[in-house]
């Protein structure tokens, strides 16, 4: 049996969505044949019929999996082998790590093209665990037909995209391995955790984890960075820095992070499986770039914007022509808090954005929403998803500036939201938090604007306003814990954002006094270094028996927070003096 063309028993490999068949008593047929094409090369291995199709008569995606167990130095010696069958490197966004390959191929079978995933584990990782959850399908009529149930639940409504079917199967699945004695532990205190980032994110994620009785380590290229001075060890590095990244890796017992720019080239070298990174690689690298992001809602059926993608000044005229005017230019990149982007009326100077504006970038319509609302959901190891109630957002000129909850929308629209959430988090196989941010629209529709895999600004006020808080609950998440509640401890909760005013100059506030007696109210101060003109320095929360009484106080609070002149103020730090 050899392939047309390259002369190799093993065919190519099409990535297709998932769809389930019945179970196909020939694909028995093609695992014996790849074990015989790998036992005359090496002898010394065996190749394991694993997944559904090792369990007759459980329908599944038809896909013959197959996996083998050797020592991770052996490897890439494996894998080299198993390309000089016809088999191929791993197709799709989210492949696995070279320390845990993935090879794909096909063997064709009276006419009909059986495709292969066969997975090379490395000794001491999921080998054991695979075949023990194919034995206990293979020996519990019960168990089988559950999971068929599960499988036709998925794909219900017609084929799904192939990363969705097999995070959609997370939830059930994990707790049969937890069944079968195959859970992952949970990460435990004192273990240290790494935070990519020390900004207040980073800061908050490490206070709650102090009170959790981790350790932390933070990465971050300002030495003064909010999270610096609250962490067990600091590397100060830029976020491209493999090797400081690296160093902080070896103490964590897990790596998350607070922000979506961190190099490709970190992300790759720290996803060597010794440790998760968490809320994923994946996730990551959808949502540092806003077109892949768009691409990623779209397949998931999420509205969006319509939109184009523009790598010049010209491309946004020809595009603008097709799209109408005003419009909302943003670099594919590196943007927040309202930088990186532009408005577009249609009388501007385009020549300007060249400097402005880094390419390629997402060019959209401006939308004229009823609201901005956001939605944090975490989604823990073991699949479960929680939503926090929706926020509802205003901004100033890109910026957030208040939030408050409830967000006052019908209990459809809150609906909606939480099950848009859950669905994009499950989509990307996400573990920790992921925020969408959305714009409701006049006619009751969300739209989404953007997506942040962590923590957010808008989700701050959960710290007194939630039975557990975002922070919280993302370390719960990352760390195999189970997910506390998101019920809110009063009526209503808001907060508002301390923006720095005027030149750069030493941080000191003026006004916490008169702020804090405004009853029920709760200050953060970020401890930046630097104040600058609409910096985020800190933030308020108050809460109340409505949204009006938690929002108008913590605007009172906010207004009497201010930052001292230059010259005032007393140096708290030796870089102030
Ligand atoms: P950032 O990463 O800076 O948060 P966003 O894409 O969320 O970037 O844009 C910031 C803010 O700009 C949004 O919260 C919203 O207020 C406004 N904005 C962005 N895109 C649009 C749009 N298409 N229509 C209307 N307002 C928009
Ligand atoms: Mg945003």
């Amino acid at each position: 049996m050899t392939e047309v063309g390259t002369g190799k028993p093993i065919g190519p490999y099409e990535r297709l969505s998932a769809e389930v068949h019945e179970w196909d008593p020939r694909t028995v047929e093609v695992a014996a044949r790849v074990g015989e094409l790998v036992r005359k090369r090496r002898p010394d291995l065996t190749v394991e019929h694993i997944g559904s199709t090792a369990v007759p008569g459980l329908p599944g995606k038809g896909i013959v999996d197959l996996s083998i167990e050797t020592t991770p130095d052996d490897i890439p010696g494996v894998v080299a082998m198993l390309y000089e069958l016809g088999f191929g490197p791993q197709p799709g966004p989210d492949p696995w790590p070279p320390t845990r390959p993935m090879p794909v191929g096909s063997i064709e079978l009276d006419g009909k093209t059986f495709r292969i995933h066969l997975h090379v584990q490395p000794k001491g990782g999921d080998f054991p665990r695979d075949i023990a959850f194919r034995d206990a399908l293979r020996n519990d009529p019960d168990l089988r037909s559950q999971y068929e149930g599960l499988k036709r639940g998925i794909t219900s409504g017609g084929a799904v995209e192939g990363l969705r079917y097999t995070h959609s199967k997370t939830r059930w699945i994990l707790n049969v391995y937890r069944r079968l004695g195959f859970a992952p532990p949970p990460i435990a205190p004192p273990a240290t955790i790494g935070i990519l980032g020390g900004g207040q994110l980073g800061r908050m994620i490490g206070l709650a984890a102090r009170e959790l009785g981790y350790r932390i380590a933070v990465l971050d290229p300002d030495e003064h960075a909010p999270a610096m001075s609250i962490s067990d060890s600091t590397e100060v590095a830029a976020f491209d820095d493999v090797a400081a990244a690296q160093r902080m890796a070896q103490k964590c017992a897990v790596i998350t992070y607070e922000l979506e720019h961190v190099g490709p080239g970190v992300v790759a070298a720290l996803d060597d499986r010794r440790r998760p990174i968490r809320p994923g690689p994946y996730p990551l690298k959808l949502t540092a770039d806003r077109l892949a992001e768009r691409r990623f809602v779209e397949a998931n059926e999420g509205r969006v914007a319509e939109w184009r993608e523009v790598g010049s000044p010209a491309e946004v005229l020809s595009a603008a022509a097709e799209l109408g005017y005003p419009l909302r230019l943003k670099a594919a990149r590196g943007g927040y808090d309202g930088r990186g982007q532009a408005r577009i009326d249609g009388t501007d100077a385009l020549a300007e954005l060249d400097g402005r504006i880094g390419w390629p970038a997402l060019l959209e319509r401006e939308l004229a929403f009823e609201a901005e609302l956001s939605v944090v959901v975490a989604r823990n190891v073991d699949g479960v998803s929680r939503t926090f109630p929706l926020a509802r957002n205003r901004h100033d000129r890109g910026i957030l500036v208040e939030s408050s909850v409830p967000a006052g929308v019908p209990r459809g629209v809150e609906e909606a939201a939480a099950n848009l959430a859950e669905s994009l988090a499950t989509s990307m196989g996400l573990v920790g938090t992921l925020t969408v941010e959305l714009f409701l629209m006049p006619d009751g529709t969300l739209v989404v604007n953007e997506l942040a895999p962590r923590v957010h600004n808008s989700g701050h006020w959960s710290i007194e306003g939630a039975v557990t808080s975002q922070f919280e609950q993302h370390l719960r998440a990352i760390c195999g814990l189970p997910l506390g509640s998101v019920e809110m401890r009063a009526p209503a909760a808001a907060m508002v954002n301390l923006l720095g005013e005027g030149a750069p100059r030493p941080a000191h506030p003026t006004g916490i006094y008169e702020a804090l007696l405004v009853p029920d109210t709760h200050l953060h101060i970020y401890d930046k270094a630097t104040v600058f003109e609409r910096r985020k320095m800190g933030h308020v929360t108050a809460l109340g028996s409505t949204v009006d009484e938690a929002l108008g106080r913590a605007r009172e609070a906010g207004a009497h927070v201010g930052w001292a002149p230059a010259d005032e103020g007393s140096p708290t730090r030796a870089s102030d003096a």
